[in-house]
C-alpha cells in the first residue's frame, strides 16, 4: 500500500529506508512532485522519445534537498541531537531550517558570505536558524562544519550524512513507480555530487526489490566555471551563476564518479549562458520556472542532441521510443536575480493606453 499524497517519502518509502519504531518522523509532506510530460524537448531530442520533467521545486521548501531533510532530522532528534549544523550554498540551509523549526531543534547554518540566493537567505531568516557568514566559500564552509561536527556538539544534515542521501533516493523510486520502469537516462545537475548518488542507489535498490527491469545512464552535468568531476581536479575557486552547483571539490565525487560508470553514463558541462538560455527557455515554453542550477540538466539534453558540439554523450542515435527524467532541483523564485526584470512605465488607467502600449 502507498501512503497518501502529502504523508512524506518516509511514510510512503519505509521499508526502503534507515528508520524504525523509534523514530519519530519529521515531515512537511515532502516528495510526490510531479513528472511532467514535456512535448518540446520531446521534440528536441526526436525519434519517439519522451522527455519527462521531475519539478523538485515542489517540494516543501522548494528544493529536493527535503527528501534528504526529513531521514537525517528525524534519525538526528531519534540519536538525541539538540543541535543542527550545516554548510550550504542556499537550499541545503533552507531545507534544514525548515526541519529543525518542526522538530524544535536549533539550526546553525555556515554559508559563503554574500554568495546565497536572496529567496533562499530570506527561508534561512524566516524559519529561525542562525546564521554564519564566513569569508570563503562553500567548500571551506563544508570544512569548518565537518571540523564542528567531530567535536561532537553538532550533528551535521549536509550530504556527507547517509540519512541525507537515503532520503534522496526516493525520487527514483518516484520515478520508476510513476513510469512503471527505469528510464533509459536520468539527467541531472551536479555540485556535491550527493543527489546523482542517491538517484542512482534509488534505481539500484529498486532492481534488486524486482520493482524495475533495468537501470537508467546517469547523465550529470557541472557548470563549466565549476566542474571538478569533468575536469578530474579540485577547482580552487569555482565560478557560475548557477550558485547551487557552485562546488570545487564534491564530497561525493568518488560515488558519483561510480554511479556514472556502473551506470554507462557520463559528467559534461554547459556554460553559464546555457543554463540561464535553457531557464529562460523551460520557463517560457513548458510553462517551468527553475532557478539557475536546475536548468543545467535541459541545456545539458539540448548540448546531447546536437552532435557538432561533442557531447560527452550523444542523444542523436538514441534508441527509439526511449524515456529520458531531467530532475529539476530547485524552484525558480530562490534566486529573483538570475532573471533580469526590464523596465516596466507605467501608462495611464484607460484600456485605450493599455491597448497602445501593448503596441509599442
Ligand atoms: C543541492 C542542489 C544541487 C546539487 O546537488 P548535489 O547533490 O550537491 O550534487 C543542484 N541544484 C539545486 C537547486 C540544489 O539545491
Amino acid at each position: 500500500m502507498i501512503a497518501a499524497r502529502g504523508a512524506g517519502v518516509i511514510a510512503r518509502y519505509r521499508a526502503f529506508l534507515p528508520v524504525n519504531d523509534a523514530t519519530r518522523v519529521v515531515t512537511l509532506g515532502e516528495g510526490n512532485t510531479p513528472l511532467i510530460y514535456s512535448p518540446r524537448l520531446s521534440e528536441i531530442v526526436g525519434r519517439g522519445a519522451r522527455v519527462f520533467v521531475k519539478y523538485e521545486g515542489l517540494n516543501p521548501t522548494c528544493s529536493f534537498k527535503d527528501r534528504g531533510m526529513t531521514v537525517a532530522v528525524s534519525k538526528a532528534l531519534e540519536h538525541g541531537a539538540r543541535h543542527l549544523i550545516c554548510a550550504s550554498t542556499g537550499n541545503t540551509s533552507a531545507s534544514a531550517a525548515a526541519y529543525a523549526a518542526r522538530a524544535k531543534l536549533d539550526c546553525v547554518v555556515v554559508l559563503p558570505a554574500g554568495k546565497i540566493a536572496a529567496g533562499k537567505l530570506l527561508q534561512a531568516v524566516a524559519y529561525g536558524a542562525r546564521i554564519v557568514a564566513i569569508d570563503g566559500n562553500f567548500d571551506d564552509a563544508l570544512r569548518i562544519v565537518r571540523e564542528l561536527g567531530r567535536r561532537g556538539d553538532f550533528a551535521v544534515v549536509n550530504s556527507i550524512n547517509p540519512d541525507r542521501i537515503a532520503g534522496q533516493k526516493t525520487a527514483a523510486f518516484e520515478i520508476v513507480d510513476e513510469l512503471g520502469d527505469a528510464p533509459a537516462y536520468h539527467l541531472l545537475p551536479v555540485g556535491n555530487a550527493g543527489n546523482i548518488t542517491a538517484c542512482w542507489a534509488g534505481y539500484g535498490e529498486y532492481v534488486s526489490a524486482r520493482k524495475s527491469t533495468r537501470t537508467p545512464r546517469m547523465i550529470g552535468f557541472q557548470a563549466a566555471g565549476a566542474a571538478p568531476i569533468f575536469h578530474r581536479r579540485v577547482v580552487e575557486k569555482p565560478e557560475t551563476v548557477a550558485s547551487a552547483i557552485r562546488i570545487g571539490n564534491p564530497a561525493s565525487w568518488e560515488r558519483a564518479t561510480r554511479a556514472v560508470e556502473e551506470s554507462r553514463g557520463a559528467i559534461d558541462i554547459v556554460t553559464d549562458d546555457e543554463i540561464l538560455a535553457a531557464q529562460r527557455w523551460l520557463a517560457a515554453n513548458e510553462g517551468i520556472f527553475v532557478e539557475p542550477a536546475s536548468a543545467a540538466p535541459i541545456a545539458g539534453l539540448i548540448k546531447c542532441c546536437d552532435s557538432s558540439r561533442n557531447p560527452v554523450c550523444s542523444l542523436a542515435q538514441i534508441e527509439p521510443e526511449s524515456a529520458i527524467v531531467c530532475t529539476v532541483t530547485g524552484h525558480g523564485l530562490k534566486d529573483p536575480d538570475a532573471v533580469r526584470i526590464p523596465e516596466i512605465r507605467a501608462v495611464s488607467a484607460n484600456p485605450d493606453e493599455v491597448l497602445r502600449s501593448l503596441e509599442r
